[in-house]
């Protein structure tokens, strides 16, 4: 059987991988000169446990998050080995909530707790692999002190602490970029942009695009992980998507300031920001005002510059900076001159219509993600980096269902 995966990011290795590991060889098809450079080298690595999807009162996000965060790590070791514990981990995540919040301390105190228990069902006895983390520990209000301590009183009305983690995705995407290159029932097509699927009698025709001029091969099934190539392609074989969408680009500070006592945070609810170290070294700052650059609603995004190519970078690192340290005064102290900075950004895709400031946006509710499949063709909404791992082991049961 010949099986093409379309998109070498977490997804796209993940599903290759996993077919290899099954005894199936895939061509991986990858626009770019080297796997994982994009959007998942290029996010905050939370490995989500629910918490932040506290305005869907369903608990449908929170239940999918929470069966993604606690297989990513069991999964990636499956594929990659011990070697995944070398990737920095960050400290755990406190959940501060803004003065501002769409919802109110009590309102998030009880869904920290909802998703609590989903994740002490999910675990249900057996051993946690949680990147050294412990889910099974309870969210717990900080006291007075503490807040004040580590955050604005004035901007802040509570905090709990959570056993949430985030993983360095630079670190990580490295380890998968290595594994992919061993693998020899993995073979990486770079440079290869693929511009459309076609069905060909009992099979689907990979059109593409390469050094070499344009391309086409005959595939028994191909799964779509492109991330913001993929509604484009999928439309060249029937498949339209089935509901509003947006594509936004979220820039964010890399910093690395070994030692720097500041404490890991997400804020709460809405555009606010988020503050991660990983391994007591590297920073990850993000404040969404300031760093929430275009939106789009095109079939694919716009090629939207870098920070280095629009010369904007300074100007998002301090407001950045100054955003965030309004909430945290941690981040204030840091001197950024000091250390080795940059600013960095992804595209995010997300069904949705309206900005997460919206009590209303479809942004609140991300589990209508996951795979779609249609006679042999698999099309893969990963929606987060959390859900890369299981939604791999998903098409791939859908690939062999196939077979
Ligand atoms: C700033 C930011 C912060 C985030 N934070 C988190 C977080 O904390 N936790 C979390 O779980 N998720 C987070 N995310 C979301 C997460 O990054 C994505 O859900 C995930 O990385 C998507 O993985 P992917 O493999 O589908 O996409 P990608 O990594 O983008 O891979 C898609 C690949 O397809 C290739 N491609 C695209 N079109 C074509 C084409 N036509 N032909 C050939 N190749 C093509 C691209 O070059 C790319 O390599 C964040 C995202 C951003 C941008």
């Amino acid at each position: 059987m010949r099986v093409a995966v379309l998109g070498g990011g977490l997804q796209g290795a993940c599903v290759a991988m996993e077919l290899a590991a099954r005894g199936i060889a895939v061509d991986l098809f990858e626009a770019r000169d080297r796997c994982l450079t994009r959007a998942s080298a290029q996010n905050e690595g939370k490995i989500h446990l629910g918490y932040v999807y506290a305005n869907d009162p369903t608990l449908s996000t929170a239940r999918t998050m929470v069966r993604g965060g606690l297989s990513f790590a069991p999964s990636l070791r499956r594929w990659l080995g011990d070697v995944i514990d070398s990737v920095p981990v960050s400290r755990p995540f406190n959940y501060v909530v803004h003065r501002a919040s769409l919802l109110r301390p009590h309102e998030v105190e009880a869904h920290l707790l909802a998703c609590h228990e989903l994740a002490l069902e999910e675990i249900d006895g057996a051993t946690v692999d949680y990147l050294g983390a412990d889910p099974r520990v309870a969210p717990a209000r900080i006291g007075t002190r503490e807040l004040r301590d580590l955050y604005h009183p004035d901007a802040v009305s509570a905090v709990f602490r959570t056993s949430e983690v985030g993983i360095d995705p630079e670190a990580l995407v490295r380890l998968v970029r290595d594994r992919l290159v061993g693998d020899p029932a993995i073979r990486c097509r770079l440079r290869t942009q693929v511009r459309g699927v076609e069905r060909n009698g009992s099979g689907l025709d990979v059109e593409f695009e390469n050094g070499a001029g344009p391309g086409c091969e005959r595939y028994d099934q191909v799964v779509n992980a492109l991330w913001d190539g993929r509604l484009a392609v999928d439309r060249t074989v029937g498949l339209e998507p089935p509901r509003p969408w947006m594509w936004r680009v979220k820039h964010y500070v890399r910093l690395r300031a070994p030692g720097a006592d500041v404490p890991c945070s997400t804020i709460v609810l809405g555009a606010f920001g988020d503050v991660v170290v990983y391994r007591d070294r590297d920073l990850y700052l993000s404040w969404y005002p300031a760093g929430m650059r275009a939106i789009s609603t095109d079939l694919e995004p716009p090629r939207w510059p870098s920070a280095s190519e629009g010369g904007f970078s300074g100007e998002v690192r301090d407001q950045i900076q100054e955003g965030l340290a309004a909430i945290v005064p941690a981040v204030g102290r840091l001197p950024l001159d000091a250390f080795a900075w940059s600013v960095k950004g992804g595209v995010i895709f997300a069904w949705g219509e309206t900005d997460i400031d919206d009590p209303h946006s479809g942004l609140h509710e991300r589990h209508a993600i996951g795979t779609r499949s249609i006679q042999g063709y698999h099309s893969i909404d990963t929606g987060k980096l959390t859900m890369a791992p299981l939604f791999a082991r998903v098409a791939a049961d859908r690939v062999l269902a196939v077979a």
